[in-house]
């Protein structure tokens, strides 16, 4: 049987890691050809991932990445048909919610091949952000809906789809999480690392496409009493240089690091604030309170347990989470949400008893 992977951005590499390495349990009767789409192209936001995380090498690099949604999506369609018309696989797998995803379902689907795909069932409700969009039509013509969640499984009956084309096997990020901590590596960095930091990453497209949020943003973490690291998506990068915005001295801005980093980074933090889907989670795995700079998150579960408190991006409502978290009185909830850590594997199995 032969499964044909579509990835293209930093997280999906590191979903795809956990779910190729099940695959190669059934070596001789599941083979996966895998397909880059090239939407992250830069070396530390794509190849050090396949180096490290010893994902293997994808047979396509299809080399479409920096335009905007529609002439990605678009282009990113006509060559994923081009590729599945060639390998005429039995499966598509797409991971997420990215304009990857979107055109390898659109392209598989109108080519009738199966398709699953894995994290399915996230909503956040809000329409105005590109993953949203993204995640709901994959989700309506995906054949397989691998769902992290019962909160993602609730979602996608409500929205009427077929229950025996779902199933709840938990998050394959608790799965990689779990295999590489033991190698989680400590980032070289030209800065010291006290110990007490403040963790942050931020890239959503609501919070750095309009200025002023970034700007508000920037000032809130200025004024919190930590030190903060923050490894810089290339997107958000550009938008600080841009805007000529200020950085204050307790902001210690980083090159994205390498998923091993991050999770030493995540492991040795205070505490993690960030925009992130995966690093919320991450948060959780490694039992750190998380500040979340959205409104509204698709993992509503860390907000519920009050792991996770959301605070949009009000440089007031940052500073009192934080301080509730700081505050010796705090207790990390004890709570199990992700699954068993044999996510990626349930998820093999069930795409090998499709097998005709
Ligand atoms: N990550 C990383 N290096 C960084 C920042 C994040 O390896 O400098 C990892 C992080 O540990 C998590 C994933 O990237 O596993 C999250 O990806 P991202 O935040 O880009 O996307 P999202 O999860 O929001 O879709």
């Amino acid at each position: 049987m032969k499964v044909l992977t579509i990835i293209g951005a930093r997280p999906q590499f590191i979903k795809a890691a956990a779910v190729s390495r099940a695959f190669k349990n059934f070596e001789g009767e599941l083979s996966e050809v895998l397909v880059h789409t090239g939407q992250h192209y830069d070396a530390n936001m794509s190849e050090i991932f396949f180096e490290e995380l010893s994902i293997p090498h994808p047979q396509y690099n299809l080399g479409i990445g920096g335009g905007t949604h529609g002439q990605n999506t678009g282009r990113m369609i006509e060559k994923i048909e081009e590729v599945l018309l060639k390998e005429k696989p039995d499966f598509t797998l797409v991971y997420g919610d990215t304009d990857s995803t979107l055109a390898g379902a659109i392209a598989s689907s109108k080519l009738h091949i199966p398709l699953a795909h894995v994290e399915a069932g996230l909503r956040s409700f809000n329409r105005r952000m590109p993953e949203e969009i993204n995640r709901v039509l994959t989700d309506h013509v995906a054949d397989l809906l691998f769902a992290p969640t019962q909160t993602a499984v609730k979602n996608l009956k409500i929205e009427g789809i077929l229950e025996n084309s779902i199933q709840l096997v938990g998050d394959v990020m608790f799965d990689a999480s779990l295999f590489y901590r033991a190698q989680s590596r400590r980032p070289v960095l030209n800065t010291g690392i006290e110990k007490g930091y403040a963790l942050c990453t931020i890239h959503r497209a609501e919070n750095c496409d309009q200025i002023e949020k970034l700007k508000e943003i920037l000032e809130g973490l200025a004024s919190l009493p930590s030190q903060i690291l923050l490894p810089l998506h290339p997107r958000t990068k550009a938008k600080i240089a841009e805007h000529n915005l200020s950085v204050a001295l307790n902001i210690t801005l980083l090159p994205p690091v390498s998923y091993l980093e991050m999770i030493w980074l995540e492991m040795n933090s205070a505490v993690i604030i960030t925009d992130s889907g995966g690093v919320q989670k991450e948060a959780f795995f490694f039992k750190k309170p998380c500040i979340t700079l959205r409104n509204e998150t698709e993992w509503v579960e860390l907000v519920e347990i009050g792991a996770n408190i959301l605070v949009g991006h009000s440089p007031a409502a940052l500073r009192e989470a934080f301080f509730n978290f700081m505050n010796a009185q705090f207790l990390f909830p004890q709570q199990e949400l992700y699954g068993d850590g044999a996510s990626a594997q349930r998820i093999a199995e069930t795409i090998k008893s499709c097998a005709k």
